[in-house]
């Protein structure tokens, strides 16, 4: 049992986590982005960078194991006296619960250190953090955090090596572009030089990496170098994972300021679809595999292993080009309302002929659905 600090409140959960950890355990470690200055990104605005004390978060790892080894207990116990318990639990610690019962059904399996840059806290810290989880749940097959190239720079290749015995077996970065120009104009914090040389560093310490490409954040303007840019960033890495998160713009976001004042001109779906088309193209020598797993992507197809998948994925980014501007309209609208999973979707005649009155009603055309779509990708 740890001694938790004076200020402790509980198991916390941090607002986010990739859409590939939707089935592990949220463990808290820091709290918001140490950063913060990404022009693209509203997640943790006005909300300050803190670090939990190593003692509060093996804390909440205690809580979780109290909460599991009552649940896992629970089936002997009379209807009347289950709910008795459950009641008690939820009462202790309402968020340790819901992680519990979440982290149960899927038998343990994986872990992701919350928030936005995990890699931030001492290296120290993070072992003993990382040490205590795996002695207390050695079923753990895979621990995963968020980190930055610019925080990963400043940790030593022996930190990290010991960070990865630990038990870390992958780390997410944020590269979004290779681009200088664009990495500059967004305040990402990191040049290509950073992402590059901090992608090895994790490669080498023989943890996993995937790298998230952000495509349409150059604008029209950078579209073509950032898509050569990245590609080549990825190709000088060879990250384990090449995730696309295409660009939404809020309103409220800094990045909406430079398509109001014409700095930069905001790229179409049919744009972001060619600057794909275009970093595919220029990915060589490298054996990543590329994910989708976003729903602001046009393209949920767009995924598969290098190089033997990259016809593939070529083939579905063309399909899109292909067609013409109305069934461009109708998959768009599909895919932007939720209406359309896959390109598979679009041949459904019941979902074309809905999408059809959807634009018929509010009088969708070829001069407007830019806008449409970007009001209705807003809302994410
Ligand atoms: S580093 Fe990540 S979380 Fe932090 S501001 Fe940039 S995009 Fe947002």
């Amino acid at each position: 049992m740890t001694k938790q600090s004076s200020g402790y409140m509980g198991y916390e959960i941090g607002p986010i986590r990739p859409p590939s950890e939707a089935r592990s355990l949220l463990l808290r470690v820091s709290r918001n982005c140490p950063w913060n200055n990404c022009r693209f990104c509203g997640l943790y605005k006005d909300k300050p960078f803190s670090i939990r004390k190593p003692q509060d978060v093996m804390a909440d790892i205690d809580q979780l194991k109290k909460m599991i080894t009552a649940l896992e207990g629970i089936s002997t116990y009379s209807q009347e006296d289950k709910q008795k318990i459950i009641s008690e639990l939820y009462e202790q610690d309402a968020n340790a619960y819901h992680m519990a019962l979440t982290w149960k059904q899927s038998n343990y399996a994986s872990v992701f250190l919350q928030d936005a840059d995990s890699l931030a806290i001492k290296p120290t810290h993070l072992i003993q953090i990382l040490e205590y989880l795996k002695s207390q749940f050695p079923e753990i097959q895979r621990i995963t955090a968020y980190s930055s190239s610019r925080t990963i720079k400043r940790i030593s290749g022996d930190d990290l090596n010991k960070i990865g015995s630990a038990g870390l077996n992958r780390i997410h970065i944020g590269m979004e572009s290779g681009c200088n120009e664009v990495l500059d104009n967004v305040a990402k914090g990191a040049t290509y030089e950073d992402h590059v040389a901090s992608g090895r560093k994790i490669k080498a310490a023989g943890i996993e990496l995937s790298e998230y490409y952000m495509p349409g954040l150059g604008g029209k303007e950078k579209l073509q170098e950032s898509a050569i840019d990245t590609a080549l960033a990825m190709n000088a890495i060879n990250p384990d994972f090449i995730r696309i998160r295409t660009l939404a713009v809020g309103k409220k976001l800094l990045i909406a300021k430079d398509y109001q004042d014409g700095t930069r001109t905001r790229t179409t779906d049919e744009d972001v679809v060619k600057e794909l088309l275009i970093f595919l193209e220029k990915l060589e020598g490298i054996d990543s595999t590329i994910v989708s797993d976003h729903f602001l992507n046009l393209i949920p197809e767009f995924e598969g292993k290098l190089p033997e998948d990259k016809e593939k994925m070529a083939n579905h980014l063309k399909w899109f080009l292909e067609l013409d501007e109305t069934q461009k309209m109708i998959y768009q609208l599909g895919r932007r309302t939720g209406r359309i999973h896959s390109q598979k979707d679009f041949y459904n005649q019941a979902l074309q002929k809905q999408i059809t009155q959807l634009i018929d009603e509010h009088r969708i055309n070829p001069d407007n659905i830019h806008q449409v779509i970007n009001q209705l990708m807003r809302g994410v």
